[in-house]
């Protein structure tokens, strides 16, 4: 994108070199019509405060904020979104007559991800969650909040718990609930999703083959590889699949409605990111 263009938005975080975050959004102000640039600030938490008032005086509309700086980020807003405060996380942030807000993009994305491109029917589902980190909690919740049975996975058990009390204040009446529960109950599940970091660039599997089956849509948040080993087993499996990207993709698509209140060309995007992997793995 010519350098004349007027800078619209950056993600930020460490380390940034490889991210798609340029790439998918520039996708979609080329789609829209927008002339605008998006770029990516290397910064950590000791000179974010910097980097971010560098953007805001360069006029930025929105940022995208990935490892390690969601939690951090936290407190050098000026306000939160709903789903921000309830999660202490934030994945992109708005600038709008001199204030920061914060928001997080991530769980609503991947039920999105499921719903768009599997068909998944959230509600009333059971859905097993692998992890509690970041992703996972955003996950959890926004699945909670959309009527599923959630059950948590995760190998640090007190980690898991405090997951789902987070998101137990959330389980709409009338269905839902949230647990903490083994990977066992995937015989069970008609959704898992994978938000540990585990197949990312290995061919570990986070959880044992033998449990997948062909009712599942199986989410994995992991995008590097696109196919990791466990979308792989699911498929052999005959499960339906929803790689990383379209939960990327998917989450980056509210963050353009954050800052620009439109729906973006999530086709464009996606088109754009694939084309960047693979001029990568030339
Ligand atoms: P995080 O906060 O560091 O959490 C990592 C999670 O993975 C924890 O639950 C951790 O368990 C678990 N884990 C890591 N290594 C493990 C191992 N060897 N065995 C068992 N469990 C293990 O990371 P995050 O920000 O949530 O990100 C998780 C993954 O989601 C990453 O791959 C990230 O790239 C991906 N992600 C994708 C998107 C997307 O849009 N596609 C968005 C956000 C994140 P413990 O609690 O026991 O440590």
């Amino acid at each position: 994108m010519t350098a004349q263009f007027p800078l619209l938005g950056a993600v930020i975080g460490k380390p940034i070199v490889h991210s798609l975050s340029p790439v998918i959004h520039e996708a979609a102000f080329v789609a829209a019509g927008r002339a605008g640039r998006f770029v990516a600030r290397e910064c950590d938490s000791t000179d974010v405060a910097q980097v971010l008032d560098d953007l805001k005086s360069q006029g930025v509309i929105g940022v995208s904020v990935t490892m390690p700086l969601k939690e951090v980020i936290v407190t050098l807003v000026d306000e939160l979104s709903p789903d921000a405060e309830r999660l202490q996380a934030v994945n992109c942030l708005s600038f709008h007559e001199g204030r920061i807000t914060g928001h997080n993009t991530d769980g609503d994305g991947c039920c999105d991800a499921l719903e768009e491109i599997a068909g998944a029917s959230i509600s009333g589902s059971t859905a097993v969650v692998l992890g509690a980190g970041g992703a996972a909690k955003s996950v959890v919740l926004a699945l909670v909040r959309r009527g599923a049975h959630v059950i948590v996975v995760n190998r640090t058990h007190e980690k898991a718990q405090q997951v789902v009390t987070l998101a137990a204040h959330h389980v709409p009446s009338g269905t839902g609930s949230v647990r903490v529960g083994t990977a066992e109950s995937i015989a069970d599940a008609s959704i898992l999703v994978n938000a540990t970091s585990i197949g990312m660039n290995t061919e570990e599997l986070p959880i044992p083959r033998e449990l997948l089956h062909p009712g599942l849509v199986v989410l994995d948040a992991v995008y590097s590889p696109l196919d990791t080993a466990l979308l792989r087993a699911a498929r052999h499996a005959g499960a339906s699949i929803v790689d990383g990207l379209w939960m990327l993709i998917d989450q980056a698509c509210r963050q353009q409605v954050v800052w620009f209140g439109q729906q973006p060309d999530r086709e464009a995007m996606r088109s754009a990111a694939e084309r960047e992997l693979a001029s990568r793995q030339k």
